[in-house]
């Protein structure tokens, strides 16, 4: 683990093994923290930002470090997508992709350090100036799931950086090798010891002690909802504020204007890719009735054709689930569906090949009855749960009958139809004609289950501040007695 500028184990000698998604095998042992760590990581963090060199460094020389963490994953991008796809199983056709636009995360930052600003108030008493600082928050506590570690380490380390805060940031225990390699660039970087650390291990007891923290003050969360409220109420005793990036079952619809080529890339890459353990995978799929059959035919037999294989294997167009827990999820929603009045498409096994590793079939489920739970929990596996629909009202209607409320997707030429959705529908993210597009420059988050507040996007950087107001007495003129009537 990284604390303090050092490269320590846990103070108790624990470690845990990382399993390899693509052969079910241990590939790394990693230290498991002890609350004792937990305390030493967020201490040095509160250090390093109140009287460290970070401290001191003007904004303009803290963005230039960000810029220079920036090209540093840029150089070793390599081995950053390697140990991402060992670690969590995610193809390196798709870590190779994420990690080298993860540089344009710190440059984006980077540029926005010399940029945070207070105001020049219209104050309205006379003589008395009224303007405000945008300060450092805090210790942050980056905390980061599996799926995309570095991508989603990045949008909350970058702005927290780049307003003057220091990190502590706890890995998942299914992916905190990629996170551990990114520590070993954070020096070469000029970023002072004690402002990022890396505390690893399981939710219980690091990243609940790390919530509760009373010196952390801000939580930036990215992971499931159940985990999600453990959180806020461990951070309701300290006031931390809080960034919440949490679930999703969006909803992809698709009309009969539609470029159906384009839109079946769109669906098939919305589901499938990462395996669908994706936040934003598009895992329901609304098609109007006139051309839902064409549409489901196409699918299926592109879904037949994705080629299964090792995650390291540039040719794989899927790889396997992350856990073995995430194996069981996939049995039990895609086995429970058609005594749910459900239907099998296509996939639902698990693949003769590869033999080794935690495959599973892409699989595409017809849902028309009500209740089907395929169709309305979060599966974050590579499950499409499809359906009709009549008319435009019908299909809002069911996009938005979720707990969720992350991302949908419209496939339409007409632009008069493409705005009317962008309205209606009750997400933080609407895709027309593309999917899964993502910006530094564009904020990203969600509705109800799905989490509050946003990542990325400039305003993102006002999160890791406070204001302070300052007010001066300019007038001249004393403060008169206040007992005395003048
Ligand atoms: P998870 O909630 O199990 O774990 C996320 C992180 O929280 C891990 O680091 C874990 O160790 C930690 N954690 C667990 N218990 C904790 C506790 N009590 N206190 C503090 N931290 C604790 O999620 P996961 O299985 O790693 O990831 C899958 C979930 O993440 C899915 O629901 C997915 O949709 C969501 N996700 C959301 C986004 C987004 O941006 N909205 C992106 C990716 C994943």
């Amino acid at each position: 683990m990284l604390i303090d500028g050092e490269w320590v184990s846990a103070t108790d000698n624990c470690w845990f093994d990382s399993y390899e998604p693509g052969t079910g095998e241990v590939w790394a042992r990693v230290a498991a923290a002890t609350e004792v760590d937990v305390d030493r990581a967020v201490r040095a963090a509160d250090r390093a930002m109140h009287s460290g060199p970070w401290s001191k460094m003007t904004a303009s020389e803290r963005g230039e470090a960000l810029g220079r963490l920036g090209e540093l994953v840029g150089r070793h991008a390599t081995v950053l997508a390697e140990a991402e796809t060992r670690d969590t199983g995610k193809l390196i056709r798709e870590t190779a992709g994420s990690v080298a636009y993860v540089p344009a995360f710190y440059r984006y930052y980077g540029g926005l350090a010399d940029k945070i600003q207070g105001h020049t108030l219209p104050s309205d008493k006379p003589g008395i100036e009224i303007f405000t600082y945008r300060e450092p928050i805090g210790v942050v506590a980056a905390i980061v799931p599996w799926n995309s570690p570095q991508m989603l380490l990045a949008v909350k380390l970058a702005p927290a950086l780049a307003a003057g805060n220091a990190v502590v940031i706890k890995p998942s225990e299914h992916g905190s090798v990629p996170i551990l390699e990114l520590g070993k660039l954070v020096e070469q970087a000029g970023i002072p010891p004690g402002v990022v650390n890396i505390v690893t291990g399981h939710g219980h007891p690091v990243g609940h002690e790390l919530t509760k923290h009373p010196l952390v003050r801000r939580v930036a969360f990215t992971g499931g909802p159940e985990t999600a409220r453990t959180i806020v109420r461990n951070s309701a005793e300290n006031f931390a504020s809080l960034s919440l990036e949490l679930g999703g079952k969006s909803p992809q619809i698709v009309f009969p204007d539609a470029d159906l080529d384009s839109a079946v890339n769109g669906i098939i890459g919305g589901i499938f890719g990462a395996s669908g353990q994706s936040c934003v995978a598009g895992s329901r799929l609304y098609a109007q009735r006139e051309i839902y059959d064409d549409l489901i035919e196409r699918l299926v037999d592109r879904t037949k054709s994705i080629r299964l294989g090792s995650p390291l294997d540039p040719d794989s167009e899927m790889g396997p689930l992350a856990t073995t827990e995430q194996l069981q999820r996939f049995d039990s929603f895609v086995s429970a569906t058609p005594a749910e009045g459900g239907r099998v498409l296509v996939g639902g096994q698990r693949p003769t090949k590869p033999s080794e590793g935690w495959f599973v079939e892409p699989t595409i489920l017809e849902t028309h009855a009500e209740g089907i739970r395929a169709q309305s929990d979060e599966i974050f596996g590579p499950v499409l749960a499809v359906t009709t629909f009549d008319n435009e009202a019908e299909a809002i209607k069911k996009a938005n009958a979720s707990q969720y409320g992350l991302a949908a997707g419209v496939w339409t030429s007409a632009a008069d139809r493409a705005h009317r959705l962008i309205r209606s529908l009750s997400a933080g993210i609407v895709w027309v004609n593309t999917y899964r597009a993502t910006s530094p420059v564009a904020p990203f988050g969600g509705l109800r289950d799905s989490g509050g507040g946003r990542e990325s996007g400039a305003d993102a950087v006002y999160d890791y501040t406070s204001v302070k107001t300052a007010w001066i007495n300019s007038s001249n003129q004393a403060v008169s007695d206040p007992f005395k009537v003048q």
